[in-house]
């Protein structure tokens, strides 16, 4: 034990790490009840076509307003959501609430307009019924899978890949599109464009921001959105800051883009505004 190997050896559990998993045991409880309390929201980040700068569909992101601690990034707590399970309920909410979003926007603006959920690898597990409970939905509600694309990051899906590979092409035999997110900065890239069948990459947002300053960055996007258009697989380049980024991607062929200097994502109310105005949906 610990004692036995002398002292200072075991410093496991320093006072600042027993406080962060307290925090943690902590935050993780006050998230099991966080939609009930209706502390959960999306907001919808547009992505563009950068030819034409119209919208082209959204990102749905999630929001945790705590009560106490306020804003709560996603990337603070779905590692949480993941650790504790609670990731497929809050999956399915987020499944739901998107699908009612899309379809409202379907009727108020365009007949053919599509959203993009996050989605986590758990929740393509043989553990879960989520996906076979997401078409059941669809269906109950009389609402099209082609409104949705599942997003899904690639470094994730290393592990139990044959099975999340065979639920992803029954959701896209259903009508949904699904894509792979933060391309570039799992292991094996490359090889899962091969594995899954995909309808979109989205280029990390490392390699964007790195593109004007740094050559390997530039010829690694161009060579994502060479490979991706030879393959027919739709890019999109996600956290386009600038002007120079723009129009580096434009010149590079590449179709799709998102990021704040094109819009940051926004509440309903704020996308409506922007769907009113500048948008290839436009009636
Ligand atoms: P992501 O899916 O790669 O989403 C892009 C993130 O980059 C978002 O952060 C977005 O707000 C941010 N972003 C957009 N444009 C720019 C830009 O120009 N510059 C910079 N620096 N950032 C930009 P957010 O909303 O904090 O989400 C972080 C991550 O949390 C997401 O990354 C996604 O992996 C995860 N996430 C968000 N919502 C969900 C969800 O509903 N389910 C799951 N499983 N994961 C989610
Ligand atoms: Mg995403
Ligand atoms: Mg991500
Ligand atoms: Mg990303």
């Amino acid at each position: 034990g610990a004692k036995s190997s002398g002292r200072g050896c075991f410093h496991y559990f320093t006072p600042g790490m027993r406080a962060s998993i307290q925090n943690r045991i902590t935050l993780i409880n006050d998230l099991r009840n966080a939609i009930s309390n209706q502390e959960l929201s999306l907001v919808y980040q547009p992505i563009f076509e950068i030819s034409s700068q119209k919208i082209y569909k959204a990102e749905a992101l999630l929001r945790w307003h705590h009560p106490s601690r306020g804003m709560i990034s996603p990337t603070d707590f779905i590692p949480l959501a993941e650790e504790s399970g609670l990731i497929i309920e809050i999956g399915d909410w987020v499944f739901e609430q998107a699908c009612l979003q899309v379809a409202k926007w379907r009727r108020q603006y365009a007949d053919n307009f599509q959203i993009s959920i996050n989605t986590s690898p758990l929740q393509y597990r043989s553990n879960t019924d989520s996906p076979a409970d997401w078409l059941a939905w669809l269906a109950k509600h009389r609402l099209d899978a082609g409104a949705l694309t599942l997003e899904i990051t690639e470094n994730l899906m290393m592990t139990d890949y044959d099975k999340i590979n065979q639920r992803l092409a029954q959701l896209r035999q259903s009508g949904m599109e699904i894509s792979i997110d933060d391309f570039g900065t799992g292991y094996s890239s490359l090889s899962y464009l091969k594995k899954f069948h995909i309808d979109y990459l989205k280029i990390d947002k490392s390699f964007v921001q790195k593109m004007s300053k740094d050559s390997d960055d530039l010829i690694i996007c161009e060579a994502m959105v060479v490979m991706a258009n030879k393959l027919g697989i739709k890019v999109i380049a996600e956290g386009i800051e600038s002007t120079e980024q723009m129009q580096l991607l434009k010149d590079m062929g590449c179709q799709y883009g998102q990021g704040y200097w094109l819009a940051k994502p926004l509440t309903v109310e704020q996308f409506e505004t922007l769907l009113g105005s500048n948008t290839r949906y436009k009636i």
